[in-house]
């Protein structure tokens, strides 16, 4: 409670630093909002938005909507676009208060029309067990992934993925929130260093860090954000800094991306690809017959989009008829050419055994794919030949502490918060 002034002056002057230091670092942060906080402070979110801060629906309160049915949880967020258009607050996007959903929550933001969802968490193993951390404060860190229910970025791929008409973006963990408050972590260089090495992690393997870091604790992490920013854009191939509205806008627009492949004999393949100016084309293991540009991890970055590959073997990945059709979406949204034969010979990689496919194999057989030496030819993840992604989010829970008596008493009064007491008992 600390963190909030009795007037929203203070919190005022902490959004206004976030939003000056990302402006600095021409960095435009996501922020979700829940409704009844927009409700009680339009003007200082309507200066902000004219600031070009991006803003999500944080829910129309903030309740658990895990625990709430499809009727109540759309009653709830017709409730919160209703606040937001009246308020005149653009918002593509929908993130979870607690990062709790079910089942529901996902039918309904579809319903609703909602471009992306940022609710997913992923874990990256960053945080060592030599750190000198506390067995509570370790125990009360898994206790936080357990509740998040956190996919494990070490078999999960940390990427936006289509589900129905919206995209759905993984958010990062450990965020702000863990390090500081369950962790213990105070010190400005320890918490660089654990999301330094998560922009490191997601470099490496070309995925998204989707930075959580809550207003009320910029403060605190000023120099920390600074640095990352700093940092990120002296890298190349480059890291693409972007809004999830950006990233939403772009995994769709990728989605359309097409390859033609014609076999012009004598180990010639022409490619056509059916794509936008910013999509990025990458040639691994193989003779192209048009510029290339050394990229990253052995791949050759082509700009043309009509071009001859050399191989013996058609440069794509042949998958058995049995192959469960999400094994076959992840190829696909890896954007590689996926055909369906009983011929290994007829492709130069041939994938069996995916019958049976879980999401926590994802990550082994990108790998997989990745280390293998035939000739391949695909769309990269990111625009314009970036490597990875990174994007600034946060939640704006509370902007006063009148805001954070009366969040905890309006979901204590919903029969849905009485309900969900009594099963957690
Ligand atoms: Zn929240």
């Amino acid at each position: 409670m600390s963190r909030f002034g009795l007037s929203p002056r203070k919190f005022r002057r902490l959004l206004t630093q976030y939003c000056s230091l990302t402006r600095e670092l021409e960095c435009v942060p996501t922020f979700f909002l829940t409704a009844v906080t927009l409700k009680r402070h339009p003007k200082l979110i309507k200066k902000l938005c004219q600031y070009g801060v991006e803003f999500a629906i944080h829910g129309y309160i903030h309740t658990d909507y895990g625990m709430l049915s499809y009727q109540e949880q759309k009653k709830h967020f017709n409730k919160a676009i209703e606040t937001f258009n009246k308020c005149e607050i653009p918002f593509t996007g929908f993130r979870a208060p607690f990062l709790r959903t079910n089942d529901n929550t996902f039918r309904v933001i579809n319903d609703l029309g909602f471009k992306y969802d940022s609710s997913i968490t992923v874990h990256w193993d960053v945080i060592d067990d030599n750190d000198g951390f506390t067995r509570e404060a370790r125990r009360e860190y898994q206790r936080v992934l357990d509740y998040y229910n956190t996919h494990q970025a070490r078999s999960y791929l940390v990427l936006p993925r289509i589900i129905d008409n919206f995209v759905e973006i993984p958010v990062s963990m450990p965020d702000d929130e863990i390090i500081m408050e369950r962790l213990g972590v105070t010190d400005e260089d320890k918490m660089s260093s654990i999301w330094n090495d998560i922009v490191k992690k997601s470099y490496q393997s070309g995925e998204i860090f989707t930075i959580q870091l809550h207003p009320e604790r910029i403060s605190h992490y000023e120099k920390t954000l600074i640095g990352i920013i700093r940092d990120l854009k002296q890298y190349n191939p480059p890291i693409w800094l972007a809004t999830l509205r950006e990233v939403t806008e772009w995994w769709k627009e990728r989605n359309n991306f097409q390859f033609r492949i014609e076999d012009e004999g004598h180990g010639k393949y022409r490619v056509k690809a059916d794509c936008s100016e910013r999509a990025t084309i990458l040639v691994k293991n193989a003779g192209v017959n048009v510029p290339v540009k050394e990229w990253f991890d052995g791949y050759q970055s082509v700009e043309s989009r009509d071009f001859v590959i050399e191989s013996t073997k058609k440069p794509v990945i042949g998958v058995k008829p049995d192959s469960s059709p999400r094994a076959i979406q992840l190829l696909r949204n890896e954007g590689y050419i996926v055909e369906s034969g009983e011929q290994p010979d007829n492709y130069s990689v041939y994938l069996e055994g995916l019958a049976e496919f879980d999401k926590t194999e994802e990550k082994a057989l990108s790998q997989k794919i990745e280390q293998t030496d035939a000739p391949l030819v695909r769309y990269w993840r990111w625009p314009n030949q970036a490597r990875s992604a990174v994007s600034v989010t946060g939640d704006i829970d509370a902007i006063t502490i009148n805001d954070f008596i009366l969040r905890i008493l309006e979901t204590l009064f919903t029969p849905i918060e009485k309900e969900r007491k009594t099963s957690l008992k």
